[in-house]
């Protein structure tokens, strides 16, 4: 960031501040959100973090999320913070569309925007804009930011538990490429400050329902696989969610399944939406195989070179043969 003692400065006085993340959040989001939330309020300032909508049960248990301000459900005072804030963080996005409909509550405020994010090819709207796709997740990039604030003393045991959460969800639990070495020196730091990491990873990962282990079976029976593309894609249909009592965040890392697979570079799930007439996509690779490109260039979205998100407004089948069809003209996977 390039004009960090300007904003250095500006915190040095009690403001109004607002967070917000992007439309379905996940660990990640949620974790940068309410770190930066309760630092900020232990440096005076009057923070309300904003999120579009839910998030995942499996996320239900981090400290303070109950004070997260729902946009979806508290428009109205979603409005007022967002028009008095002098001050505006978005976390773990880059493009307002990706906030959905808050993105519209942006237009008339007064505020200056702070970015800080980890994906590719940001859109110019923060006056200050950390943003580092190198990084495996905003929550790491939440603890540089202290550091950088110098102050990294406020970090306590539910601050760091916050940011644990998302380096741990963000990077697979400690194992996409991105996770380095500095990524393991501030969790020695959080886990010093008071982060209990088993128990972190206990209350968010063995937590499943039986229905949802029977819907993971269900998408399991559903993965095809092109081994001349080295390729698996699954599909779960309405149908399937409904009878297995989904609930959000149910489907959260059976796209995994598919890059678990061996030989597999590229796994793809596509579940039909239950409030919204779409086809929501996540994309996974490992490798060079740019996943961001391909859901930016076919299916509206992006993310990640090897992690990427994406929409289609076709019915299912249709979906499932128009990616075929730009699967097949992906030359790079073959062989
Ligand atoms: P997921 O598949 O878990 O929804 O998303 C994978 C990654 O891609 C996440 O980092 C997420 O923020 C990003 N992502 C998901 N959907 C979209 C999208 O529609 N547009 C962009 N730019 N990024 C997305
Ligand atoms: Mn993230």
């Amino acid at each position: 960031m390039e004009n960090l003692a300007e904003l250095k400065a500006l915190l040095q006085t009690p403001r109004k501040i607002c967070i917000i993340t992007h439309k379905n959040p996940d660990g990640d989001a949620v974790g940068s959100s309410l770190a930066l939330q309760l630092a900020l309020q232990k440096m005076n300032h009057q923070v309300t973090a904003i999120v579009p909508n839910d998030f995942p049960i499996f996320l239900k248990w981090i400290p303070h999320q109950e004070e997260l301000l729902r946009f979806d459900k508290n428009k109205d005072e979603s409005q007022s913070a967002i028009n008095s804030a002098e001050l505006i963080f978005t976390l773990d996005f880059n493009d307002l569309s990706r906030c959905g409909d808050v993105a519209e509550a942006l237009q008339n405020m007064n505020a200056d925007f702070v970015m800080i994010d980890h994906h590719q090819q940001p859109a110019d709207y923060a006056k200050f804009m950390y943003s580092d796709d190198k990084m495996g997740s905003t929550c790491e990039m939440i603890y540089h930011f202290l550091e950088k604030m110098d102050a990294i003393n406020l970090i306590d045991k539910d601050i760091a538990t916050c940011i644990y959460v998302g380096i741990m969800t963000d990077t697979g639990s400690f194992r996409f490429p991105a996770t380095t070495n500095t990524t393991h020196q501030v969790v020695s730091k959080l886990i010093e400050a008071g982060a209990d990491n088993s128990a972190i990873h206990q209350q968010t990962f063995d937590v499943n329902s039986y229905q949802r282990m029977q819907l993971l079976g269900v998408a399991l029976k559903n993965m095809t696989l092109i081994p001349e593309y080295k390729t698996a894609y699954i599909h779960l249909s309405k149908e399937e969610l409904e009878a297995h009592n989904y609930k959000k965040g149910d489907t959260e890392g059976f796209v995994n399944y598919g890059l678990s697979l061996e030989n597999v570079v590229f796994a793809v799930i596509f579940i039909e939406s239950l409030d919204e007439d779409l086809i929501k996509i996540s994309f996974r690779s490992k490798g060079n195989f740019d996943v961001n490109q391909f859901a930016r260039k076919h299916f509206e979205g992006g993310g990640h070179k090897n992690a990427a998100g994406g929409r289609s407004m076709k019915n299912l089948t249709d979906t499932l043969s128009y990616f075929k069809e730009k699967l097949s003209l992906q030359e790079d996977l073959k062989g």
